[in-house]
């Protein structure tokens, strides 16, 4: 539905819709224009309401046309929010769900606001790296002050309206329908008015007596905070205008301002990634329309490190879950380690203790087999080696109801071969969770020769359920993240070996924007984890050449934190890392066991051999089809690994470098002779988008 008046009397209803969100798309912007304007201009009108259609009032801007020419195109935001405010009828919005973005912007040039039950107001633009730029930063502290309205735009998130309840902000909360309400305002306002212009929120101001020093103390919060994203700072300068700037002094400089970001790489970056994983959700040849299958009840195998955060995940989802072990002490302390974890919780005051209860009462342990037989969804969270694995889906296929999904969380193994010891191939999926498991929101599915389409459907469905954001990956050692983890890895260590610190490689690696270097990651996941993957590498891929220096560090006992010494050592009740002499000395010796001295590595170095390590395994990954396209290599390594959001991922990051820099600087590495000499021969993808001139992000998406 695109824009529609209904005379309500003298109150003109216009309503406006663009599906799914209401967004404020050009041709929305120009229909709602022209119909506001032939209310304006007619004379049986003497007052205007502006409502969202099917429950909502506008999720805000069209953000596929953003740094494109249809967000200018007239009239854009800012014009159709003046013509509002301009009138000399009062306009009403009539706000019900939610009331984002643009939307709020909109609402904000209205002359009165009416909201209904559960609306909720909102400006997450800085999520995206912007600002609001339709006058948000101007109008919303002239009603709620700097405080509150730098509270709400920095957050970014939707908030109920109930809590703006007795402000300027809103001029009536209703408990029902808003525009009923907003109809009624309206008629009252006009006749009120008689004719006079209707208050503007421009119009307005807060007295603000300690200005100063509040954006003192916001501007000092945001450096410490969020030091590689320019919006926070941005929308503090602009809100301070509204405090001490004239109105169209203040909304030029949130013009220049929006348009810098917006044309910035952060924003660009973020915008990137809001696309990314939406996408990651839509699989080229498995139609939104698949019929899925129903998951109720859920079992998981092994109550481990990784079974424990699984069966957390769903418990929180509400579904009940039986958790079996191989031993009632094992099970045992999977219990107790899962009630743990809730009661952490409630602690930091994150979860209600009666939730923390229900939760639990639908946990129900078991050491039989039998006791799964009801459950819809079966994951095996056992050792990860391929005979266990195969021992257990036997078991699972003899006793799991038909229809049934059956999944592995195995993190290397061939889930082909996990699936052909079952007489059910097509129900088998993989679903590799993240350590910790209630904490980390990447989820990759592994899609097997044989798994089913609905299967794979469902899956992708009840990870939005769980709150995770899942990619789908094909099948290859380690998948999409922990194989180009890999790579990335062994380059660590070359540089462990000419000459670099793990202080040194962490952090740079860290200044770059990754979470945590890869030393104090190896410490803090345990280094044997690493020495078994190697130990395997060495008999099963003897060519490739891998630095033996992990391999000593294994030898000393140093497992990383659960041993109290690593890369670096630890104190009890202290989880900083700090230089170990015994590792220098350790490095000194396998350095002189290489015959290399130690040479200084520029940090520019570290960051490019790492970063271009991951993104040429990624390009083979993606040639292969294991991944389907770019931006979920992007996806993956942002939830999963620690790569900056505000680099867009690995390929986002790269595309931005331009692939013939990359390829070019990788000819520099090539000529290094320490290392493995194949290394930094470009996947064939790579070399040619780079000789071609073209990106990765327009490789589009394999079918
Ligand atoms: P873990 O050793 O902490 O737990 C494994 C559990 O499985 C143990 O409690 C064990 O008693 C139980 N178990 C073993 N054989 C069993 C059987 N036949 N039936 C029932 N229970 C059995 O291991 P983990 O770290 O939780 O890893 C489990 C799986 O998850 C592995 O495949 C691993 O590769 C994968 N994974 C681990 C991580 C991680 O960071 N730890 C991350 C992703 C995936």
């Amino acid at each position: 539905m695109p824009v529609v008046t209904v005379a309500e009397g003298p109150v003109a209803v216009i309503t406006f819709g663009e599906p799914p969100v209401n967004s404020l798309g050009s041709a929305t912007r120009r229909d709602l224009a022209a119909a506001i304007d032939a209310a304006i201009a007619d004379e049986a009108v003497t007052a205007i309401v502006i409502a969202g259609a099917n429950g909502l009032f506008s999720a805000g801007a069209d953000i596929k046309e953003f740094g494109t020419p249809a967000a200018l195109a007239s009239p854009n935001l800012r014009e159709l929010i003046a013509l509002v405010e301009s009138s000399r009828k009062p306009v009403v919005a009539a706000i019900e769900g939610n009331c984002l973005g643009g939307g709020f912007e909109l609402a904000l040039g209205c002359h009165y606001r009416v909201a209904g039950a559960g609306a909720k107001l909102g400006l997450p633009e800085v999520k995206l790296g912007l600002l609001p730029g339709a006058g948000g930063t101007q109008r919303l502290p002239r009603l709620i002050g700097v405080e509150h309205a730098l509270n709400l735009i920095l957050a970014g998130a939707p908030i109920d309206a109930a809590l703006f309840r007795g402000t300027p902000l809103l001029d009536e909360l209703v408990k029902g329908a808003a525009v009923p309400a907003a109809v009624a305002l309206a008629g009252r306002k006009s006749q009120e008015l008689g004719g006079a212009a209707p208050p503007r929120v421009r119009d307005r101001r807060v007295k603000e007596p300690a200005l100063d020093a509040f954006l003192g103390f916001a501007r000092n919060s945001i450096r410490s905070g969020f030091a590689h994203y320019p919006a926070p700072l941005a929308i503090v300068d602009a809100v301070e205008q509204s405090a001490t700037k004239d109105f169209e002094n203040g909304m030029a400089n949130e013009r220049k301002l929006f348009a810098e970001l917006m044309f910035g790489p952060v924003s660009v970056a973020l915008r990137h990634l809001f696309f990314a994983e939406r996408a990651a959700a839509k699989i080229p040849d498995v139609a939104d329309s698949t019929p899925i299958r129903s998951v109720d009840r859920v079992a998981v195998i092994g109550g481990g490190t990784m079974g424990t955060g699984i069966a957390i995940n769903f418990l929180n989802a509400g579904l009940p879950v039986r958790l079996l072990e191989l031993g009632q002490d094992a099970l045992d302390h999977g219990v107790a380690r899962i009630g743990e974890i809730f009661q952490a919780q409630v602690k930091k005051g994150r979860l209600k203790a009666e939730d923390a209860a229900s939760r639990a009462v639908l946990l129900s342990p078991t050491l039989r087999y039998e006791d799964l037989a009801d459950c819809d969804l079966l994951i095996e969270a056992v050792f990860e080696d391929m005979e266990v694995k195969r021992q257990v889906f036997g078991r699972l296929d003899s006793i799991a109801h038909r229809g049934a999904i059956l999944a592995s969380n195995t993190s290397t193994l061939d889930l082909d071969e996990i699936a052909a010891s079952t007489a059910r191939p097509a129900d088998v999926i993989g679903m590799h969770f993240f350590s910790p498991a209630n904490v980390m929101k990447l989820l990759e599915v592994v899609r097997g020769r044989a798994t089913g389409k609905d299967v794979l459907a469902t899956v992708m469905r009840l990870s939005r359920k769980l709150g995770k954001t899942a990619v789908v990956s094909g099948v290859c050692d380690g998948f999409i993240g922990n194989r180009m983890l890999e790579q990335y890895l062994r380059q660590a260590l070359f540089l462990i070996d000419e000459g670099a610190s793990p202080t040194q490689i962490d952090a740079a690696i860290e200044a770059f924007g990754f979470a945590m270097g890869p030393f104090r990651m190896s410490d803090l996941a345990g280094n044997d984890i690493g020495w078994h993957i190697r130990k395997r590498r060495y008999v099963a891929r003897p060519m490739m050449v891998y630095s033996r220096v992990a391999d000593r560090l294994c030898e000393l006992g140093r497992f990383g934190q659960k041993t109290g010494a690593g890369w670096y050592d630890y104190r009890p009740g202290d989880r900083n890392a700090h230089p170990s002499p015994v590792v220098e000395r350790m490095l000194a010796e396998h350095r002189a066991g290489l015959g290399l001295g130690a040479r200084s590595i520029a940090d520019a170095e570290i960051v490019d051999r790492l970063v271009y390590a991951l993104v040429n395994e990624a390009a083979k990954i993606l040639e292969e089809g294991v991944a389907n396209k770019s931006s979920d290599i992007d996806v993956v390594y942002v939830y999963g690994y620690g790569f900056p959001p505000w680099r867009g991922g690995p390929m986002c990051h790269a595309d931005s470098v331009g692939l013939f820099g990359v390829v070019h600087r990788m000819a520099e590495f090539a000529r290094n002779p320490h290392g493995d000499p194949a290394f930094w021969t470009p996947a064939p993808m790579l070399a040619r988008l780079a000789a071609t001139g073209q990106t990765f992000g327009s490789t589009g998406v394999r079918s």
